[in-house]
């Protein structure tokens, strides 16, 4: 039968004080699967990752496990196995490479692990992150990921301005969780590498799902349509 819905978005309505950017939001993700969520700048995509991680919608449900946590603060949604690895990193810069895995991963042996299958950070453990990388930073805040994964893990442009070879490594962690039975929420603005993955695409325009469905449903056609609004 099917996997059951781990992360999901029924009829959600949210924005901004009087914007309404989301208007009637339907999205589920399942255990061991991977939906790519894409559309143009503006479309809502970061909106979506903000109400599945800790923003309340105005109307409509965030289910997690099957649970409304639709007025949870973010740190229970967290507790409760969502993990939310937002855009620009959100990795503290002043802190040190360590210090930020402590905050995750306040156990010694869980950092080992990450360095372990990590060695670019054991490298850096002494370092502010602050002066890693963009790729070491996205690779860091994911780290904690690997070792404790979530139930869920949302994922807000994972690539922005990031070089073809950390994408690559960046979405080799993805599927990594995925094949651990983690359910990926992974929003891009363009297609690329996020295709590779994904089993289900889902593609965002002015606040709604304009079309979804299997991965191999999306060809050039689907995509123009998509992103120009034709559908
Ligand atoms: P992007 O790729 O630019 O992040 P997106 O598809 O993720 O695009 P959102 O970031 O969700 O889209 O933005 C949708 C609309 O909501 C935009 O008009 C944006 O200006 C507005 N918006 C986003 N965040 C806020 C905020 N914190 N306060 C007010 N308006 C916001």
């Amino acid at each position: 039968g099917e996997r059951e819905a781990v992360l999901a978005l029924e009829g959600v309505v949210a924005g901004y004080g009087d914007a309404t950017v989301l208007r009637g939001v339907d999205l589920t993700v399942r255990a061991g699967q991977d939906v790519a969520l894409l559309g143009a700048n503006g479309a809502g995509k970061s909106t979506a990752c903000a109400v599945a991680g800790s923003m309340t919608p105005a109307a409509g449900r965030v289910l997690l496990d099957g649970r409304d946590v639709s007025a949870w603060p973010a740190h229970r949604r967290a507790r409760a196995g969502l993990y939310l690895a937002p855009e620009g990193r959100g990795v503290f810069p002043s802190l040190t490479v360590e210090e930020n895995l402590t905050t995750w991963l306040p156990d010694a042996a869980d950092r080992e692990r990450v360095y372990e299958r990590l060695p670019v950070l054991a490298g850096r453990r002494g370092l502010a992150a602050g002066a890693l990388s963009g790729g070491e930073q996205q690779i860091l805040a994911l780290a904690p990921a690997l070792v404790r994964p979530p139930k869920v893990l949302v994922a807000d442009e994972p690539s922005l301005g990031l070089a073809p070879l950390v994408v690559e490594q960046i979405f080799e962690l993805f599927g990594e969780l995925r094949d651990r039975g983690v359910a990926l929420l992974v929003v891009e603005e363009k297609a690329g590498e996020v295709l590779a993955l994904a089993d289900t695409v889902a593609f965002m325009r002015l606040g709604r799902i304009a079309w979804q469905g299997p991965r191999a449903e999306v060809d050039d056609e689907r995509m123009a349509a998509a992103y120009l609004g034709l559908d």
